[in-house]
């Protein structure tokens, strides 16, 4: 691994000779701390959620969060952006994209600890639970990072599926991080980019232009030919790039790999990097297929709704990474409020600026609940018929909510900071301008809050498994029941739904979370979350607890260092 000296964690100097002023008051970087022992409903939702096997993977990852090396190279990769290299030094076509080295340690390590993989390789039960875990951990140290791993979770299932691809998703499993841009078959372990995305539109995917033609037979399995463009791209040097175009039936899912069977570069093109608000260390492109090679994943014409069984897996990643997001904002907010002083008060012991720190808090409780409860639901999937219906509503209700908080969250975790939030070593300002994306991909919010419905609509029982989920936690809580009740009657309002379908889907995911709760959490953190979010109905600011009891307990689960 590359070597660092991090700044902020070396013995200060103290005051020099030019200082005109004692330095005091300022809170120790957070650093060298556990983040899977600091986060108690981590290990209980862990436990709970059937992957208590998992424990010490979760703990060497929390360990990583805290490690102040892995913290200097997610400063370094998000501040070192990636370069595309389009040619060689005489001009021959090489189409590579070079990384700062911290961003490799990273890819290293995350692969080191199968944040990619884990849930296709566990030997027990509860994979994706166990995942999902070490994914909201990852998110909590580097979230460029996130992309390609998140991105591999979610397309073995679909190289599985064919025989032609297949030995490709074994490669994908792999632990061994391998950057080289060489044949598959050369390489210890590969990535994948998934790219659907074009100039004219991202949502409606049917509206794809890129054009496939098969090269000998058609059908599932063959190669075909690619033509077209692809406006977003993002970590391009994936050996694979999934992405649909139209063949003479309708829309495909296809795998481009970046070498053709004779061992020859594949005809398909980075054009250039995209300068992005966030999620920095991370490249992404605009491509372009030549007649480039590719394998064909499903029917002709299947391919929107094959792709939609990788964007699936990778809604529940989103729905994790923004509670990590959220979680990491909250320990940084947290850390300082303990260490920071103010009118001779801790930030933390004042009492408005604890209502705001608890407020926040009840969100990851709720989050984290919901997120690791859909992730069981998926692991259960293949023999619960309920647990089905739940692996199908579950990750589009989850992904929109915990997507949609995450900006509001990190501004006002930023604030909790005052001026040092703001400055980019804190490093607040990174998780601010990451935390809009996951509203934004693989299912922008509106997208994501329809499909939904559409889960209601084309898989009957979907919602009823929820509500079910809510029904059982409702006894002895009437405002729990009456929510219930009234929600039930806007879901069955069909010609409303689509106009209110945010509406309805945050007060779903509100119910679930409070659900959970009150199943798994101490009480006054259910009641706590029940009279802020189900009772007053949350909006979009923080302090509105409306007495203190769940606040030390609350604050002392936030960050139990
Ligand atoms: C940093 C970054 C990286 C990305 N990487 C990738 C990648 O690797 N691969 C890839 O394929 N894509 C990628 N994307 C693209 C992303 O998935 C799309 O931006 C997203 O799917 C939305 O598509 P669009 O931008 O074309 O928006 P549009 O389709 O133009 O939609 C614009 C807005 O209209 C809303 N809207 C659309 N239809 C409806 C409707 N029926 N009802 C209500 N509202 C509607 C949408 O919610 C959205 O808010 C990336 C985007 C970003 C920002």
């Amino acid at each position: 691994m590359t070597e660092f000296t991090f700044a902020d964690t070396v013995v200060p100097i103290g005051a020099t000779d030019d200082d005109t002023h004692e330095v005091f008051n300022t809170p120790p970087v957070l650093a060298g701390y556990n983040a899977f022992d600091a986060d108690p409903a981590l290990g209980e939702a862990l436990h709970r959620e059937g992957a208590g096997w998992a424990e010490e993977r979760a703990r060497d990852l929390g360990a990583l969060v805290g490690d102040p090396s892995i913290q200097t190279k997610a400063r370094l990769a998000n501040r070192n952006l990636p370069e595309f290299r389009g040619y060689d030094s005489y001009g021959q076509r090489v189409d590579v994209v070079e990384y700062h080295p911290a961003y490799h340690d990273l890819m290293g390590e995350a692969m080191k600890a199968e944040v990619h993989s884990l849930a296709w390789t566990a030997s027990e039960p509860g994979g994706h639970v166990a995942r999902a875990a070490l994914s909201y951990l990852w998110n909590q140290i580097e979230n460029g990072v996130g992309c390609p791993t998140g991105m591999a979770y979610a397309a073995v299932p679909i190289l599985k599926s064919q025989a032609e691809t297949r030995p490709w998703a074994e490669k994908m499993l792999g632990t061994t991080y391998d950057p080289r841009l060489v044949p598959i078959e050369d390489k210890t372990a590969i990535t994948v980019a998934t790219t659907l995305t074009e100039k004219h539109g991202g949502c409606d995917l049917r509206a794809n232009s890129t054009g496939a033609k098969p090269v000998n037979g058609r059908g599932a399995g063959q190669p075909y030919l690619l033509t077209g463009h692809k406006w977003f791209c993002s970590a391009p040097m994936g050996d694979i790039w999934l992405t649909t175009a139209l063949t003479e039936n309708g829309p495909g899912l296809f795998a481009a790999p970046r070498f053709t069977p004779d061992g020859s570069r594949n005809r398909m093109f980075i054009q250039a990097l995209k300068d992005k608000c966030g999620n920095r260390s991370n490249a992404s492109s605009h491509i372009e297929y030549r007649d480039a090679w590719a394998v064909l994943l499903c029917d002709e014409g299947d391919g929107v709704r094959t792709a939609m069984t990788d964007v699936h897996f990778t809604r529940l990643d989103f729905a994790v990474g923004s509670t990590g997001l959220m979680r990491q904002a909250l320990s940084l907010a947290l850390h300082y409020g303990r260490h920071r002083l103010a009118f001779q008060r801790s930030l933390v012991d004042l009492p408005l600026m604890s209502n705001v720190l608890a407020d926040l808090a009840l969100d990851v409780e709720g989050s984290l609940a919901l997120a690791m409860r859909v992730a069981r639901a998926l692991d259960e999937a293949g023999g619960d018929e309920t647990a089905a219906k739940l692996a199908r509503i579950g990750p589009p209700i989850a992904k929109y909510w915990s997507c949609k908080r995450a900006p509001a969250f990190i501004a006002e975790t930023l604030e909790c900071m005052g001026g040092n939030g703001y400055i980019e070593d804190a490093p607040m300002a990174r998780l601010y301008r990451e935390a809009p994306l996951n509203g934004i991909w693989e299912g922008s919010s509106n997208m994501v809050a329809l499909d939904v419905l559409r889960a209601d609509e084309r898989d009957p029982g979907c919602l009823e498994a929820v509500f079910d989920e809510v029904n059982a936690a409702r006894s002895g809580n009437a405002a729990l029941g009456a929510a219930c009740d009234a929600l039930k009657d806007a879901f069955a309002d069909k010609g409303k739904r689509e106009f209110l379908s945010r509406l309805l889907v945050e007060k779903l995911a509100h119910l679930w979370q409070a659900a959970l709760l009150i199943q798994n959490a101490p009480t006054a953190i259910a009641d706590a979350f029940i009279t802020t979010r189900i009772v007053a109905g949350h909006g979009p600011l923080f302090g509105r607890l409306d007495d203190s009891r769940a606040v030390s307990e609350l604050l002392q689960r936030a960050l139990a260092t």
